[in-house]
């Protein structure tokens, strides 16, 4: 009998199963043994060291960093790894899978500049916060040339790719993390990869970086979390032709947080392009725009008492994004316009009202601000003004003007201003993708990319962290449908033998959100569509009806709480309602349409087309989260037809700084996505599978004739039998062969080796 290779030895090696952490056994065996142990001390923090003693259910432990003698609870020591198992790539690889060598391992790793390791299938990037010397031309290289196969994004982007050309099936590559965590940049390494992969006749090169200069400036902003972080989500859809070059893409974006435009919190910025306009614009174009010298001038902008951002330069960004403008083709004029439109944004920040001998009701007070927005929007000032100040109501067959209160001018304002922002966003993206052009679209040989706004739970949580929590979850259940759930359910349905590895289900808390007639969403858009309904008793409702579901929890006054995957979030339902109803003044679309700017006359025929087609289909449709919800279905049944490839990132700290491993902010981030579930089972699965046919066609010339059976099922046996194989390394299922990790490679070599 041939000797194995020595791949083999190691990959059997590597499935000694993790021992039980807590078995006494295992701690006696550490301190018969030496073997150095975690051991989380007095303030949470973890230490090695070894155990001196041990009783009944205290141990003893030398630590190793500080000679120090500590008595902890059985509950708090981990083993730890050998030395030689010190910053493995794959998770998978380390003997004692706990916590505390999981967080070691990634730390190790960190301090090395290895940001990337693998937890199974799982990309983990931990967010380097400095420049790192492991991306661009070499480095794309050398991924392509597969001359390289450490754990990277670019090794992710092309195991997506080699799997589309070889199946002709689409891909998606899956980011998800927390605000500043990497995303954005991921997202962007992937992009630039299987660009230099399947450019070629795809333009001029280095595309979907300058249409992300132009999302960015548009659609990130600094917040307290991340100095340019993205307030919408975006999905990019890259095309292949036959051959594996790129012959078109297409970008989706996904509800823009219209409140920044008007409303900001300390330390946080509205979006970019603001300050970049008035840092950057050449002198004649200031004056066109009547632009004010300094951004503080700006009520919209200087709310927050934060006007620049460290180390960034508006102004050179202003240039990067005109030579993007220029790339993406939007022709001079329309870059005008859409200048104009900004301008126009800021200078409505600045209309007051003047409340009319104590009456309840105002007036527009006539100075440069509201002159310089009339000019801007190519609007009569004078309509502008009424427009501003009144509304029009039908009364019987008349049509009367009513005016309108501080309040209510001050609302129709701010939602002039978003409306116009959104509109235009919108369009940027529309001017994106007729320049990425895509041609013939269901090829089967797509890559999707997407980068969504992560879990946000802060102080103050209103309708938009709602939205986005909820998409976040969404997105989780189909990470956990297809790392756990589907997995499982393959083996067992198969009929092979197997220990359930339990996961966090969250179908409960999509239940709670979902579920018609009494979810979160239905209960809001019957409260918004009651006239007399406030957030309090929105708020009301919630608790009466929701607390059934263990997802639920009540709280006071205009709270509620919700027990996401990612932990607990308390919501203020103040501005729920009018956020969901976002409701659109005729006589602002009619002030739009009047308007001599061409994007603006644009604008308000797709809003009309919007409301006319709501007064058709059932009103409750238009709400902003019965919208969101559609497009995320939409965007999850895209997603299933497409074979995943997730990337976790990691915030290593949230001060946004380089060096700096916060272990207990990490520990909370792989908690909350399940890392050491997925290296379990990802350990103890059977990551490769062939049909029995397969398996025959690939390896069966090892077999003498008369081996081949009439029954599959028995072929594939006889033919890993004699490839000499341990059991335990396969299962034989009834449709299906189930290999361990690495067993495929070690067949392949096999393979020659026989031969
Ligand atoms: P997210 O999209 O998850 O909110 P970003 O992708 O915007 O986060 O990243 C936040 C910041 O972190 C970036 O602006 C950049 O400074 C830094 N960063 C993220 N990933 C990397 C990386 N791979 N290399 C260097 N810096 C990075
Ligand atoms: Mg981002």
């Amino acid at each position: 009998r041939q000797s194995l290779p020595a791949n083999f030895r190691n990959a059997i090696a590597q499935m000694s199963p993790a021992k039980n952490p807590h078995d006494l056994e295992n701690v006696e065996y550490f301190f018969r043994e030496k073997l150095r142990v975690w051991c989380r001390v007095g303030n949470g923090q973890w230490h090695l060291g070894k155990i001196q003693s041990t009783s009944v259910d205290d141990v003893c432990v030398l630590l190793s960093n500080t000679d120090e003698v500590v008595n902890v609870s059985m509950e708090e020591i981990f083993p730890a790894n050998p030395d030689i198992l010190e910053g493995v790539e794959d998770l998978i690889q380390l003997s004692y899978l706990n916590e505390p060598s999981v967080l070691y391992n990634l730390r190790v790793r960190y301090s090395q500049d290895l940001i990337y390791s693998k937890a199974g299938p799982v990309l983990i990037a931990v967010n380097p916060f400095k420049n790192v010397q492991i991306y661009g031309e070499e480095f794309l290289s050398m991924y392509q040339n597969k001359a390289l196969d450490a754990p990277h994004v670019y090794a992710v982007a092309d195991a997506a790719f080699d799997e589309m050309m070889r199946e002709e099936k689409n891909q998606s590559i899956i980011i998800s993390g927390e605000s500043g965590a990497g995303k954005t940049e991921t997202a962007k390494y992937a992009m630039q990869y299987l660009e230099a992969l399947g450019g070629g006749s795809f333009g001029v090169g280095n595309e979907f970086l300058k249409t992300s200069c132009i999302l960015e400036a548009f659609g990130n902003a600094k917040t307290l979390r991340n100095d340019n972080s993205s307030r919408f989500g975006k999905l990019m859809e890259i095309h292949f032709s036959a051959k594996g070059k790129i012959c078109g893409a297409k970008l989706e974006t996904f509800l823009l947080e219209k409140s920044r435009v008007i409303q900001l919190c300390n330390g946080e910025r509205s979006y970019h392009i603001f300050y970049e306009l008035c840092a950057g614009a050449p002198q004649i174009l200031k004056e066109r725009l009547k632009l004010k010298a300094a951004t503080s001038e700006y009520n919209y902008l200087n709310q927050s008492k934060c006007l620049t951002i460290d180390r960034i330069d508006d102004a050179q960004k202003f240039h990067k994004l005109m030579e993007a403008f220029d790339i993406v083709q939007i022709p001079q004029e329309y870059q005008e316009r859409a200048f104009s439109l900004l301008a126009a944004v800021l200078w409505l920040g600045n209309v007051s009202f003047k409340v009319i001998d104590n009456e309840n009701y105002v007036e527009v007070v006539a100075d440069e601000a509201v002159t310089n927005v009339a000019m801007l929007m190519g609007c009569n000032s004078k309509e502008l003004m009424v427009v501003l100040s009144t509304c029009k109501l039908q009364a019987g067959r008349d049509c009367i003007a009513k005016r309108l209160t501080l309040q209510q001018a001050t609302e129709m304002r701010d939602s002039l201003a978003k409306t116009i922002y959104a509109s235009l966003f919108n369009w940027l993206v529309e001017q994106i993708n007729i320049s990425l052009e895509v041609g013939n679209s269901r090829t089967g040989r797509s890559i999707s990319i997407l980068d969504i706004y992560g879990f946000e739970s802060f102080k103050n949580n209103s309708f938009e962290q709602f939205c986005i929590n909820y998409a976040n979850e969404r997105l989780q259940q189909h990470f956990n449908r297809h790392l756990f759930k589907l997995e499982q359910e393959e083996y067992e349905g198969d009929g092979i033998d197997w220990t359930k590895v339990e996961f966090k289900d969250n179908q409960e808390c999509l239940n709670l959100i979902e579920k018609k007639p009494i979810g979160l969403v239905s209960l809001l858009d019957e409260e918004s569509n009651f006239p007399k309904a406030t957030d309090t008793t929105f708020a009301n409702k919630l608790n009466h009806h929701l607390r059934a579901n263990s997802c639920f929890k009540g709280g006071r006054g205009q709270g509620f709480r919700v027990c996401h995957y990612a932990g607990e979030v308390l919501y203020d339902t103040n501005g729920f309602l009018e956020k969901n109803r976002d409701p659109l003044h005729v006589d602002l679309i009619q002030l739009l349409s009047s308007s001599k700017c061409q994007l603006l006359n644009l604008f308000s025929t797709k809003m009309q087309h919007k409301s006319k087609s709501a007064t058709i289909s059932d009103s409750m449709n238009q709400s902003v989260i019965t919208k969101f919800k559609g497009q995320l279905f939409k965007l999850m049944n895209k997603l299933e037809d497409t074979t995943p490839h997730f990337i976790r990132c990691i915030k290593p700290n949230s001060k946004q700084l380089p060096g700096l491993y916060d272990e207990n902010h990490v520990l909370q981030q792989l908690r909350c996505c399940g890392v050491l579930e997925i290296v379990r089972i990802s350990r103890s699965g059977y990551p490769t599978r062939l049909t029995h046919q397969e398996l025959a066609v690939r390896y069966g010339f090892i077999l003498l004739a008369t081996k081949f059976s009439q029954d599959p099922l028995n072929t594939s046996t006889a033919i890993l039998k004699q490839y000499n194989l341990p059991p335990e390394m396969y299962q034989v299922g009834y449709r299906k062969i189930y290999l361990r990790t690495g067993l495929i490679g070690v067949l392949e070599e096999r393979k020659k080796y026989v031969l």
